[in-house]
C-alpha cells in the first residue's frame, strides 16, 4: 500500500503591527495546516513561499488569539436558548419586562417562558409581582446571570408545587415578601431541583432542553465568542452532558473554539475508572483537570474572608469541608492530574494552600501545577506560598470594569488594593491567566484587558485598587500566554511562532498603543483558528 503525503497549503499573514509575543519582532508569518510554520519579514516569506497567498490586513493589528482560562460554555449554550435579559440587552427593569411581555405574547399554549442572564445588581429587583403583570398565566422563570438563583411567576410557582406554606428543599431557599408570601425568588436547590429534574429526585413540569436544542445554543455561543476574538476557552465545571454536547459538536466539525475542560469533581471517579486524565484529548477538545470549590462568590458576597464584609460582621461561607477537599484533591494529585479549585477569599486561599503544600511535601509530582480559580483576595504571605508551589492564579480580568464602585461598597478601598491582584502576581513571579467566568462576568477579552490596565468601572468611572494596574502589553500576555500556561498548553498557544497553533485575531486598532479606556471598544475584524477564518466583521 502506498500513501501520498501532501504539504498543507501555506498562506502568509501580515498587518501594520503584529504582536507575536515571540523572541524577535515579527512583520509577517506563514501558516500551513493549523500551525505557524515561519515568521519574519514579508519580503523573506514571499521569497520562501512564492505561491502562497498573502493576506495583508493593512493598518490593523494582529495579536495571538484570546484565551479565556475560566468560563462556562455549557451554561452559555443553555442560556442562549432563552430570552436575553442581560443588563447589556435590556438596560432597565421596564425594558426587561417589555421583553417578557413580548415573549409571553408569542408563547404557544402550554409552553413555558424562560429568560436568562438577569442581573439584579445592575437592572433592579424582580419579583413574581412584576412577572405576573408581564407574563400573566404563562409559567415564567427568569434565571440570574451567575446561575445560582432565579425568579418564577405565580403560574410557575404553582406548577412547581411551591406555595406560601412550602418549606424549601435542603440546600435551597425561597425569597419572601415582608408578609411571608413567596416573592418568586428560588435559590440554589429550590431552583435546580425544578430546572434540572434529571439531577434530583423531584419531578419538574418544565421540559429540559434537548441535546439538539443545546447544540443550537452551543453554535450561538461559539459564534459570539469568536466575534469577541476568543480562539480558546476553558470550561471550568464540565458535567457529562456538557462533554457529550462538546464532543458531538467537535465530531460534526462545529466546534471551532478550542475548548479545554475542568471536569466537575463529582464525576472524577468515572474519569479515573477510564484511566484518562489531564491532557487527554486533542487541540480542539481536551480534558485538563478537575474542578472543586472552597468558598462562595465575589459578586454574590459569599466568599470566605479573614475580615468581614464592609459594614457587617459576615465573613462568607466555606462550600466544601476542609477534610473532604483534602481527600478529593489528594486523589487527583496522586493520579498526576491538575486541580482547579475555586477560592476567592483570603481564608479560602489559605485553606487550599495548606492542602497543596501538604501534598507537595508528601507526594511530590514535579511539573504538576495546580490552579487557584479566581484567587481574588491575596497578601504577601499568599504570594510567597504560591510562588514556592508554582501554583497558577486564574483571577477575574474584567470585574473592576464591570462592577466598578459597587466593589468598594462591599470590600472597602484597602482590600481592593489586594483583589484581582494582577500586578502583585506578575511582580511575585506567579503565573497569572486571563479569565471572565462568563456568564458571571462579561466575556469580551478586550474588556478584560481594559479592566486590568485601567482598574476603572466602565459605567461609573470608579477607580478600583489602582496599585494593581498592569500595562496593556502585560494584559495581552496574561490573556494569551498566561491562560495557555494555566491550561498546560504553553508549548502551542499564546505566541505566533513556528510550531505554535495559527490562532490569531485581527484588531482594528493596536490595544498597546491607544488610550486604554478605549481598548474595550476596539472592533474585532477577523478571528482565525488553525489558520482558518472562523469569524469576520
Ligand atoms: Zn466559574
Amino acid at each position: 500500500m502506498t500513501e501520498t503525503f501532501h504539504e498543507a497549503p501555506v498562506a502568509i499573514f501580515t498587518a501594520a503591527t503584529v504582536h507575536a509575543q515571540a523572541d524577535a519582532p515579527v512583520q509577517a508569518f506563514a501558516a500551513g495546516g493549523d500551525r505557524v510554520t515561519a515568521t519574519g519579514s514579508l519580503a523573506a516569506l514571499r521569497e520562501r513561499f512564492p505561491s502562497a497567498p498573502v493576506h495583508d490586513f493593512g493598518s490593523a493589528t494582529i495579536v495571538p488569539g484570546f484565551h479565556d482560562a475560566h468560563m462556562h460554555i455549557g451554561m452559555t449554550a443553555e442560556d442562549l436558548l432563552h430570552l436575553d435579559l442581560s443588563h447589556a440587552a435590556v438596560g432597565t427593569l421596564d425594558k426587561l419586562l417589555d421583553r417578557v411581555r413580548e415573549g409571553a405574547r408569542d408563547a404557544s399554549p402550554g409552553e413555558w417562558l424562560r429568560g436568562a442572564r438577569y442581573d439584579d445588581a445592575k437592572t433592579g429587583i424582580l419579583t413574581r409581582t412584576e412577572l405576573d403583570a408581564a407574563a400573566g398565566d404563562i409559567p415564567t422563570v427568569v434565571t440570574h446571570v451567575a446561575g445560582h438563583w432565579g425568579v418564577a411567576n405565580s403560574a410557575a410557582l404553582s406548577a412547581f408545587g411551591y406555595h406560601d406554606g412550602s418549606t424549601p428543599p435542603p440546600g435551597g431557599e425561597f425569597g419572601r415578601f415582608d408578609d411571608g408570601r413567596l416573592d418568586g425568588k428560588l435559590v440554589e436547590r429550590a431552583l435546580m431541583d425544578v430546572l434540572y429534574p434529571g439531577t434530583s429526585k423531584t419531578d419538574s413540569p418544565l421540559r429540559p432542553s434537548s441535546p439538539e436544542e443545546r447544540a443550537v445554543g452551543l453554535r450561538r455561543a461559539v459564534e459570539m465568542f469568536h466575534a469577541a476574538g476568543l480562539t480558546s476557552i476553558c470550561d471550568a465545571l464540565t458535567a457529562p452532558e456538557d462533554l457529550a454536547l462538546l464532543r458531538r459538536a467537535r465530531d460534526a466539525g462545529e466546534l471551532t473554539l478550542r475548548t479545554s475542560m475542568l471536569i466537575a469533581v463529582d464525576h472524577y471517579p468515572k474519569v479515573r475508572d477510564l484511566g484518562i486524565g489531564s491532557g487527554f484529548g486533542d487541540d480542539l477538545l481536551r480534558l485538563i483537570g478537575v474542578k472543586s470549590f472552597v468558598d462562595g462568590a465575589i459578586g454574590g458576597r459569599t466568599c470566605l474572608l479573614s475580615e468581614p464584609f464592609r459594614g457587617s460582621d459576615y465573613r462568607g461561607i466555606q462550600i466544601t469541608a476542609t477534610e473532604e477537599l483534602r481527600e478529593t484533591i489528594a486523589q487527583v494529585h496522586r493520579d498526576g492530574n491538575r486541580m482547579g479549585v475555586h477560592a476567592n477569599g483570603d481564608t479560602a486561599i489559605r485553606i487550599l494552600l495548606d492542602i497543596y503544600e501538604q501534598l507537595a511535601r508528601e507526594v511530590p509530582r514535579p511539573g504538576l501545577r495546580h490552579r487557584i480559580e479566581h484567587c481574588t483576595l491575596i497578601d504577601d504571605e499568599i504570594l510567597r506560598r504560591m510562588r514556592a508551589l508554582d501554583a497558577i492564579a486564574v483571577p477575574f480580568a474584567g470585574y473592576t470594569a464591570y462592577h466598578g464602585g459597587a466593589l468598594e461598597s462591599w470590600y472597602g478601598p484597602e482590600r481592593l488594593e489586594r483583589m484581582f491582584a494582577h500586578r502583585s502576581f506578575l511582580d511575585a513571579g506567579v503565573t497569572v491567566a486571563g479569565s471572565s467566568d462568563y456568564p458571571c462576568g462579561p466575556f469580551e477579552p478586550l474588556l478584560g484587558l481594559q479592566g486590568m490596565v485601567t482598574r476603572q468601572g466602565v459605567d461609573d468611572g470608579a477607580v478600583i485598587g489602582e496599585k494593581q494596574r498592569i500595562s496593556a502589553a502585560e494584559a495581552l500576555r496574561v490573556y494569551t500566554l498566561g491562560s495557555a500556561e494555566a491550561c498546560g498548553e504553553a508549548d502551542r498557544k499564546g505566541r505566533l511562532a513556528p510550531g505554535y497553533l495559527a490562532d490569531f485575531v485581527v484588531l482594528d486598532q493596536d490595544p498597546l498603543a491607544i488610550d486604554p479606556r478605549g481598548i474595550a471598544s476596539i472592533p474585532v475584524r477577523h478571528t482565525y483558528v488553525g489558520g482558518t477564518e472562523v469569524w469576520r466583521a
